[in-house]
């Protein structure tokens, strides 16, 4: 991995804000997963309003403040209706519902009202992630007409997968043609397998991908993940430590606090 990231260069998501090493002129956010092939000076050329929006809403999340994050996102949303902007906000819902989740305590005494309230809140953040994972599947049908590529089935596909829909994710899955953009057709088969917690085809995909020089720290967080499926957790934390250090990457740390939480 250190041969990678020492010759790795950073692509930008104008989805989510997210700048991720990347290791061709072609890459995977290490965000929200959409493809990536812009640098940041290149996005920000054309559309500095975005940038800085999405510098806004980064830095509200990152101070914990989902709810002036989600207007911040709710008025970029207003600008940028794009599938892959309505999948990074879906996800962005997503994380807020599982935040308001964490609120909730049973230690409290009495009627735990405040409990109600933030299961209420959770739900009704869950709803509207699924409203808008549904409106990016919808919005990439819509477009794929005039778009015809690759990307306007591979994000319904991520949105399938987001949403349960394994069908679903399946169908768009076959419709990615492999010799238009093998790379995605690759990764997505990597992030079936993973939701379907196969961990042995996980890491022969993860490692296909290596080999033929397809490479996204993401991969590694997925082999982090197959690992961690087989019980092997002192290889798996090794993995996800080192990718911490060099990429950064939330899903990592979650699964380390998972493994933390569930065997010390
Ligand atoms: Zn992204």
């Amino acid at each position: 991995m250190e041969r990678f990231c020492s010759r790795a260069k950073k692509l930008y998501c104008p989805y989510c804000g997210t700048e991720s090493l990347a290791f061709s002129h072609f890459g995977i956010c290490r965000g929200c997963e959409a493809p990536l092939s812009q640098r940041k000076a290149d996005v920000s050329a054309s559309d500095n309003a975005l940038v800085a929006a999405n510098e806004q809403i980064n830095k509200l999340c990152t101070e914990g403040d989902l709810e002036k994050a989600a207007a911040a996102l709710d008025a970029k949303l207003s600008s940028h209706s794009e599938p892959g902007f309505l999948l990074a906000a879906g996800l962005f819902y997503i994380r807020y519902s599982n935040d308001e989740l964490k609120k909730i305590r049973y230690d409290l005494d009495g009627f735990m009202e405040d409990n109600a309230m933030h299961r209420e809140n959770s739900e009704k953040l869950m709803l509207h992630a699924k409203m808008l994972l549904n409106h990016a599947i919808k919005a990439a049908e819509k477009h794929a007409a005039d778009e015809g590529g690759m990307s306007m089935e591979y994000i319904p596909f991520l949105a399938e997968i987001k949403l349960g829909h394994v069908k679903g994710a399946e169908y768009r899955m076959n419709r990615i043609k492999k010799d238009e953009n093998a790379y995605l057709k690759d990764y997505a088969e990597v992030v079936m397998h993973a939701h379907m917690k196969k961990a042995e085809s996980l890491l022969e995909h993860c490692d296909r991908m290596i080999r033929d020089g397809k490479v996204n720290l993401n991969l590694f967080y997925y082999i982090g993940y197959a690992l961690f499926l087989k019980k092997a957790y002192a290889d798996a934390r090794t993995v996800l430590e080192y990718l911490n250090r060099v990429g950064d990457l939330d899903a990592a740390k979650i699964l380390m606090s998972d493994m933390d939480r569930l065997y010390g």
